[in-house]
């Protein structure tokens, strides 16, 4: 993309309106636009970003064996009524009535049209076990929307749903979503860290929030610190397994890790004291198994092997797309602007031209540009006529991880500059090594 063409309505000044640091980057890198309290419109950039999210969601997804589909944001109130959480949710649901008079409402989570489509279509536990997710807008009239995406009204989530025969299958698929999630939030540059939480008035030990640690986060967590040790990495994993998955469980989750729901002081004293630490995290997904709260509330059975028949064991699982943007600003950032990690970054490369009209470094330029597209990468080029601070001032705002400079100068020896936005080093190449560094970075990256 050649920045003259882009749509990147940058901000010079701070908004006032935002409190933390991915709230005001986001805004000042033209990222989002507020439309109402907690709603946002996606402007280019942005919307680049939650799509590589996205795309990171779906394919972790489907390695794990589970598979895609999409329900609406609208949904009729009659299912809610049968599940009985019509009237329990509370404030949070948006509800509407339709030209009918019939009541209606915007999705908050899917339990109850996920629970009709399953009993409406499956019979038998040969269709078992069964994982179906989608990643679709939610609404919760939230009483205080801030801090950007992080808490919006309206915001983008992938939730997935386990179907299972037994208890014991579910918790299988409890465990393959646990694995899942952490290759995810690893190849987002994250390291988002499960901790113990609160089943709420369903209780049970069975659901863990994924964590990632940053001061403006809105939970209190305890934990033990040899838990940021742990590292998933390109292990290879086979989901089927049951032995696998929970070893995966057992090696994240034995160490002490807890919201302020769950914390309990006494485990915790057992902490070794020079590993104890409390600190603010944000949540960017959940797990959860219920068992047959919904099904035995919805009638979604299935004849067992044995003929009877019986409700299916059920969880939900989810993660906060959209929120993930905002966690992984607040997690990746100096004073200067964003930090992108590489698996999520909008672009790869960033070009500046330092002298713009100047034909030898114009057709530098060009040529780097056209390299970089033809290897399948995506180059931002700055092709403005503006001053080289000011570009450089842009580009750090915007946090590509790697940035070109070409000027006359270079170009004279045959060499232009590749700087590294997090540690901000720079090496003197020729403009085709620049390319090939680059593009054997991103091929490093899943
Ligand atoms: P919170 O405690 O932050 O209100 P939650 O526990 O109610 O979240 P879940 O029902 O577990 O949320 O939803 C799954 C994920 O969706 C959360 O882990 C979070 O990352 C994201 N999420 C929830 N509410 C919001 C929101 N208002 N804005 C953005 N993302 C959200
Ligand atoms: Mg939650």
């Amino acid at each position: 993309m050649r920045l003259s063409r882009y749509f990147l309505p940058v901000l010079k000044e701070n908004p006032s309106e935002a409190q933390i640091v991915s709230h005001r980057l986001m805004l000042r890198a033209g990222m989002i636009k507020q439309a109402s309290a907690g709603i946002y419109s996606w402007l280019p950039l942005g919307f680049k970003v939650l799509r590589k999210i996205e795309n990171i969601v779906h394919e972790e997804q489907q390695r794990a064996g589970h598979i895609p589909m999409l329900m609406p944001t609208l949904q009729s109130a009659d299912l809610w009524r049968e599940s009985g959480r019509y009237d329990d949710y509370g404030e949070e649901m948006l509800r509407i009535k339709d030209r009918h008079g019939r009541d209606m409402l915007y999705g908050p989570t899917n339990e109850e049209l996920i629970t009709d489509i399953f009993r409406s279509h499956v019979g038998s536990y040969k269709d078992l076990p069964l994982t179906l997710y989608h990643i679709q807008w939610k609404f919760r009239d939230e009483i205080r929307p801030r801090f950007g995406v992080m808490r919006g009204r309206e915001f983008f989530m992938k939730d997935g749903y386990n179907f299972d025969l037994t208890k014991e299958d579910a918790l299988h698929a409890y465990n393959r979503h646990l694995v899942s999630y952490l290759r995810t939030y690893e190849r987002m540059g994250l390291q988002a860290i499960p901790m113990r939480a609160d089943g709420g008035p369903i209780g049970g030990d069975y659901t863990h929030e994924f964590l990632v640690l940053a001061e403006t986060g809105e939970s209190e967590v305890f934990y033990d610190s040899a838990v940021t040790d742990l590292t998933f990495g390109d292990r290879e994993i086979d989901y089927d397994s049951v032995d696998q998955c929970a070893a995966v469980l057992e090696e994240f989750t034995s160490k002490y890790a807890r919201t302020d729901e769950t914390h309990d002081e006494v485990l915790f004293a057992e902490v070794p004291k020079d590993r104890q630490r409390t600190a603010r995290g944000i949540e960017v997904g959940q797990i959860f198994y219920f068992g047959t709260k919904y099904s035995e509330a919805m009638g979604a059975k299935v004849q067992g092997p044995d003929g009877k028949t019986v409700p299916v064991h059920m969880g939900s699982h989810g993660i906060g797309v959209s929120r993930l943007l905002g966690a992984i600003i607040e997690a990746s950032h100096d004073d200067r602007g964003i930090i992108w990690p590489e698996g999520v970054t909008p672009f790869h490369a960033g070009i500046v031209n330092l002298k713009q009209g100047d034909e030898e470094a114009d057709a530098a330029c060009d040529a780097l540009y056209a390299s970089l597209k033809a290897l399948g990468l995506e180059p931002l080029y700055d092709d403005r006529n503006e001053r080289a601070g000011g570009k450089f001032a842009t580009m750090d705002l915007l946090g590509l991880p790697w940035r070109i400079t070409v000027g006359p100068r270079g170009l004279k020896n045959g060499v232009v500059e590749l700087t590294s936005r997090r540690t901000g080093e720079s090496e003197e190449m020729p403009p085709e090594a620049a390319v090939q560094k680059i593009a054997q970075i991103y091929a490093g990256i899943a």
